[in-house]
């Protein structure tokens, strides 16, 4: 039997996301990346989607509407990165409730005003979208982008090592502050209101030999698990390699989602000395959390001794 649907970690969320792969049976094609990927002459065409819900993705009373659609538009860029493409293009929907009285200017323009400034950050524009009145805000963004060596999720073999870009936990540590009703300030605050999508860094590590790529959105347990599922490998993560946020332990961090990090599998000769060329080309810290093994899912060790997973966001989690 052909295998039709691609491979996912597990979860409830991604239960329902393979129960929508067999449903489209062969009118599917190359799902399960960052990016749908669409060879179109002599460049790959990489595709992302991504919904922000309010009262699921964000707070209109935790985020300015000029945040919230740079927050979204973000959120997708950070798709593109993860198949190392260069992005080019932004759709949105907007979903709109009826327009509030007591605020100064257009909810909808502000989104959009937020949406443009993400697109501009990484060199690409705002080409269409649609309007439709709504219950919530809602804003669906769509980004396109053109991937020279397009890199997906399933190609780590065993003794890649597994890096990841950055620091985790941060975004996590403003979510927790927001719904324990405190505002978190300066560099946290920033953290969590605008991400920055890691497209320079992605479209680095493509360039340096990156096997798999995905960006962390689920948080770093679970997106490992995506890349082993996809790639047929174990993947071992040692928690006290973790480059965590000041003050956030290493298992906290491990499962923070919304961080917008890659974690990158690179073959076995990529080392320190590669990760500081890429320090020096990004500005940003790489480091190895772990490492690629035969066998299947996850092993987490914490000072040498097996620990259980820490968990990450799930949608439909029960
Ligand atoms: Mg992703």
């Amino acid at each position: 039997v052909r295998r039709v649907a691609p491979r996912l970690g597990p979860g409830a969320e991604f239960d329902r996301i393979r129960a929508i792969f067999a449903g489209l049976g062969p009118a599917g094609r190359g799902l399960g990346d960052d990016a749908g990927l669409v060879r179109v002459g002599s460049v790959t065409l990489a595709a992302s989607v991504d919904l922000s819900l309010e009262g699921v993705h964000f707070r209109t009373g935790w985020l300015s509407f000029r945040d919230i659609g740079r927050r979204a538009a973000s959120a997708a860029l950070s798709d593109l990165a993860a198949t190392g493409a260069r992005p080019l293009a932004v759709l949105v929907s907007v979903g709109l409730p009826p327009r509030p009285r007591r605020v100064r200017g257009d909810p909808a323009a502000e989104i959009m005003a937020g949406v443009g400034r993400a697109a501009l950050a990484v060199g690409a524009h705002v080409i269409g979208g649609d309007v439709a009145r709504s219950r919530h805000y809602l804003v669906d963004v769509c980004v396109l982008g053109v991937a020279r060596r397009p890199v997906r999720r399933r190609g780590a073999r065993r003794g890649d090592g597994v890096w990841v870009t950055g620091s985790l936990g941060g975004a996590g540590r403003a979510l927790a502050a927001l719904r324990a009703g405190a505002r978190p300030r300066g560099a946290l605050w920033r953290r969590f209101a605008r991400p920055e999508p890691r497209v320079t860094a992605g479209r680095w590590l493509a360039a340096h030999g990156a096997r798999a790529m995905i960006d962390i959105s689920d948080g770093l347990v679970a997106d490992a698990g995506h890349i082993a599922a996809a790639s047929s490998v174990a993947i071992e993560l040692d928690l006290g390699l973790v480059p965590c946020w000041p003050g956030v332990p290493p298992r906290v961090a491990a499962a923070s989602g919304e961080e917008y990090e890659l974690l990158a599998v690179m073959p076995v000769r990529f080392g320190v000395r590669e990760a500081r060329a890429f320090r020096r080309a990004t500005g940003l810290p790489l480091t190895r959390v772990g490492r690629c093994r035969s066998g299947s899912g996850l092993r987490v060790t914490d000072q040498g001794e097996p620990v259980s997973p820490p968990r990450g966001f799930d949608h439909f989690a029960p």
